[in-house]
């Protein structure tokens, strides 16, 4: 029978995995995953997400093991990898398919793959208008896709029969350096439990509180959200299986908040399919003349979470340290970037890159496009969140005291702004510029700033 190849990429599940399930069903499977920091180039994988995919790859490996099988583990070139495995095996190749530009190339260069569904709720190029035509707005590609919900019932895991791999030769996994050595800065992390077993257990523990999601999201002080993007990002849970988990545990319409914010996820999918290059290039020509200011120190600021901002120190601190930053959070440290401080978003969105554990390229180039408004669906530039103001809006000062300890001893209505506190300041024992920073910039002042760049650009 002929050896069937699984080629495992950000899909590291062995539940609702119709790549493995279609393997399975016709012969004996080969596990492997390849290392390919060549073909992304530039967008090879950042060093938080390394650390996850260390403990995600150790998991689904002790997990085959289990089962009788073995997980072969390569680096290089991942077309060439597969395509000289597949020779030397005599396999037939089957993975999941992905909408990454780079995913295109590692299959065209793989040789034959019988490429699957599961990356996404619906496949993005079959969404599409009566026209025929694709979608680049989010609502009516929403009705639309919810014209396709929900998903299939997500497959159990298939009976495997393991080929014999006791001759294959394989990488140690420790071999590859994807936890960092001296300093290791992943001891924040450890709340978190990479594999599909981590994830089912996160998706579960969220279905609990799922009713509460709509009124909790926005306040990044609560355990509103799921935080079950790193395992998504990674595929260790099918979007169909927490679309039903969640859907099942409080029903269609109270789960349809959340099952939207999921929908987004599947929307940039849609957008990349479309924009190859989104993560590089704004889709708005006019923002190809944006006058970014150059301004490492500035960079450097906001990336230790050292910009005089409450709220945007604590977002940017609580990514170092956790891998992982609250939605509404990330919408306000990106703003403070590219308008307050004029910075390019590319910036933002490379130190996102290489920080977040659910880095993915769609929703880190859409979250990104959306906030500067030059991406296809996108905020307007002339909408700029005021950090202070959000900061009290979403109910942040519990946040705050906890990712910026310095500020602890300000009540909790003068710490969205500690240059206003006045007296409140001396009590709690802080000097601006010797124990927490000024503000960085004005708000007013680089409100004005921004919108004159942006008058400028738009006139030229
Ligand atoms: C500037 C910026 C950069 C971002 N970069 C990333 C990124 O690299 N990776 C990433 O997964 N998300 C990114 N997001 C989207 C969003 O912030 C995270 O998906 C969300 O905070 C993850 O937390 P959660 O799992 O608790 O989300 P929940 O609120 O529980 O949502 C469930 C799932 O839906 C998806 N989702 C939720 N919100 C969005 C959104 N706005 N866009 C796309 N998918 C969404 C995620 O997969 C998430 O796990 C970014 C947002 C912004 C503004």
């Amino acid at each position: 029978m002929t050896v069937q190849l699984v080629w495992f990429r950000n899909d590291l599940r062995l539940t609702d995995h119709a790549a493995l399930a279609a393997a399975a069903a016709a012969g004996p499977v080969l596990a492997l995953y390849v290392l390919d920091d060549e073909t992304p180039g530039a967008w090879a994988m950042g060093a938080a997400q390394r650390w996850w995919l260390h403990h995600s790859l150790a998991a689904l490996s002790a997990q085959i093991v289990s089962l009788g099988g073995r997980l072969v583990l390569r680096r290089g070139r991942a077309g060439a990898v597969v395509r000289a495995l597949a020779a030397a095996t005599g396999a037939r190749v089957t993975a999941i398919r992905h909408h990454e530009p780079w995913a295109a190339v590692q299959e065209a260069e793989a040789g034959p793959v019988s490429l699957f569904h599961g990356a996404t709720l619906a496949p993005p190029d079959q969404v599409i208008s009566g026209s025929g035509g694709r979608y680049r707005i989010f609502t009516p590609w929403w009705r639309k896709l919810l014209e396709q919900m929900p998903p299939p019932r997500p497959q159990p895991m298939p009976d495997v029969r393991w080929a014999d791999a006791a001759n294959l030769a394989t990488d140690d996994l420790g071999s590859w350096g994807l936890l960092p050595t001296a300093p290791d800065w992943s001891g924040g992390f450890a709340d978190w439990q990479p594999g599909e077993a981590g994830a089912l257990a996160r998706l579960k523990a969220f279905a609990a509180r799922a009713a509460g999601y709509d009124a909790a999201r926005n306040l990044p002080g609560e355990e509103g959200t799921s935080r079950l993007s790193p395992h998504l990002a990674l595929g260790e849970v099918s979007p169909a299986t927490a679309w039903h988990a969640i859907a099942d545990a409080v029903g269609q319409d109270v789960a349809e908040p959340w099952l939207r914010e999921l929908g987004w996820r599947d929307f940039s999918a849609n957008i990349i399919d479309q924009f190859p290059d989104h993560g590089d290039a704004p889709n708005r020509a006019a923002f190809a003349r944006f006058p970014f200011r150059d301004d490492p120190a500035g960079l450097k600021a906001w990336e230790r979470g050292e910009t005089g901002y409450p709220i945007v120190d604590a977002g940017m601190r609580q990514l170092w340290a956790t891998g992982w930053m609250h939605n509404r959070v990330r919408m306000i440290t990106a703003s403070f970037l590219v308008k307050h401080q004029l910075i390019d978003w590319r910036n933002g969105e490379r130190w996102f890159w290489d920080t977040l554990l659910d880095a993915d390229y769609g929703n880190n180039a859409q979250g990104w496009q959306w906030v500067m408004g030059s991406g296809v669906d996108s905020s307007p530039f002339n909408r700029i969140f005021a950090p202070v103001g959000q900061s009290a809006k979403f109910d942040a000062a519990a946040y705050i005291r906890r990712w910026v300890p310095e500020l602890a001893g300000l009540p909790d209505a003068l710490i969205h702004a500690p240059w206003q506190a006045g007296t409140a300041l001396i009590r709690a024992g802080v000097k601006l510029g010797r124990d927490y920073p000024a503000p960085i910039v004005d708000h007013d002042a680089a409100r004005a700033r921004a919108l004159a760049a942006w008058a400028a650009v738009k006139a030229a």
